[in-house]
């Protein structure tokens, strides 16, 4: 057949963004000074309720910023999830910390009784820490993923990181927009629950500034150290004169001046996201063996990615046959990341009983979701599962 690739996930540029660049360009700020970057920044602030917002040059960077401004040292650990990207890692490693990798339950989200487990088993909470009784290290902070835009379960989760004096780092990366409407954390966002949150505006996220991303806190210490950390730790902007060792991870103007017109689309792109993913439920009701995880019901949440769970036992095709045909059929569907603790890097490092990741891994694969998304690719898509 002879139609257009369907991508899994592309920008929705159909806003302000032209404007607002060339606005960036013909006043000349186009580097990491200028009135868009701070203008954003107070935006995503407000509009997520937190305190401050600092930028960053994309997700990664942020979750570098977050985990130094929760104190994490090259002495500590920190539990991650093992079912995630691998930037939500590598920044453990950056700082010279070494990560735990922990389970995810049916959100795919960190698993808060597996988590409790380890704590209460393989831990001991002594003077203030929690210590890790196979390496005698302290856990200093926990990242929890809120993964595809899913509220991770924040009020359990919250309860034992702060039971055992635990930071908590929200990689609130694909999350932007998702909140509790119910329950200990009404009306409170993903990325502004914890002690620190970062968000992403990659390319493939729901809002885009090219590469970028934001660094949150209700902590007004901890926003100012991470605003200090991203701009070269200066201590004296005449003299230039350095209190340690900084970054330049701050967002450009241009990248604002996307991020801006972008947040302005938002709220509708949430809401395209929404009912095209309950499109893709009922059309999908009456095949056998498929059904799209659900959402947090506590939650508002983003939409961010669609999870196709596939039943083996009662759908015709496996994993990998699904992906072939479907690339087959100019249509781009995707696995699940590959679990981090089974990658090189971090073979020999601590994992504790992880099996629903596992599973969730070889059952799991992400349906095309971008905003522009139109209903007549979703039945075209649907149709092929049923082929
Ligand atoms: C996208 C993403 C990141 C990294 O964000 P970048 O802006 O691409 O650096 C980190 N963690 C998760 C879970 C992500 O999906």
């Amino acid at each position: 057949m002879d139609r257009k690739h369907i991508p899994l996930s592309v920008p929705n540029l159909k806003g302000k963004e032209l404007e607002y660049v060339t606005q960036a360009i013909k006043t000349q700020w186009v580097s990491s000074g200028g009135p868009f970057v701070n203008e954003f920044e107070d935006q995503i602030a407000n509009y997520v309720g937190a305190i401050g917002a600092v930028s960053v040059q994309n997700g990664t960077s942020g979750l570098h910023i977050a985990l130094q401004v929760c104190g994490v040292t090259r002495e500590d650990e920190v539990i991650v999830p093992a079912l995630t990207f691998i930037a939500a890692v590598n920044p453990v490693k950056y700082i010279g910390a070494d990560p735990i990798f922990m389970d995810c339950d049916e959100s795919l989200c960190m698993d808060p009784f597996k988590l409790d487990e380890f704590c209460q088993e393989e831990c001991r909470f002594v003077d203030g820490k929690l210590i890790n009784l196979t390496t005698k290290k302290q856990i200093k902070a926990i990242i929890v993923v809120h993964v595809f835009g899913n509220m991770a379960n924040m009020e359990m989760l919250m309860e034992i990181a702060n039971r055992y004096n635990v930071q908590v780092v929200e990689d609130a990366t694909e999350a932007i927009g998702t909140y509790y409407i119910s329950g200990k954390y009404k009306g409170k966002y993903a990325g502004a629950i914890g002690a620190v949150g970062v968000y992403s505006f990659n390319g493939n996220k729901i809002i885009t500034t090219g590469g970028g991303g934001m660094v949150v806190s209700n902590d007004v210490q901890m926003v100012k150290y991470a605003k200090h950390l991203t701009t070269q730790a200066k201590s004296d902007e005449l003299y230039y004169l350095h209190d340690e060792i900084g970054y330049n991870y701050r967002m450009t103007n241009l990248q604002a001046a996307l991020g801006l017109a972008q947040l302005e689309q938002l709220e509708t792109f949430i809401s395209i996201k929404k009912k095209n993913y309950l499109f893709y439920q009922q059309l999908l009701s009456d095949i056998q063996g498929l059904s799209l995880l659900s959402f947090n019901h506590q939650a508002r949440n983003n939409y961010w990615f669609y999870a196709l769970y596939i039943d083996d036992d009662r759908y015709t095709r496996s994993r990998d046959e699904l992906i072939n045909f479907f690339a087959a059929n100019a249509t781009q569907v995707r696995p699940i990341w590959g679990l981090i603790h089974e990658q090189k890097p971090y073979l020999h490092h601590q994992a504790y009983k992880i099996d629903r990741a596992k599973h969730y891994l070889e059952h799991v694969v992400n349906l095309p979701c971008s905003s522009n998304l139109e209903s007549e690719e979703i039945a075209y898509i649907v149709n092929l599962l049923r082929n």
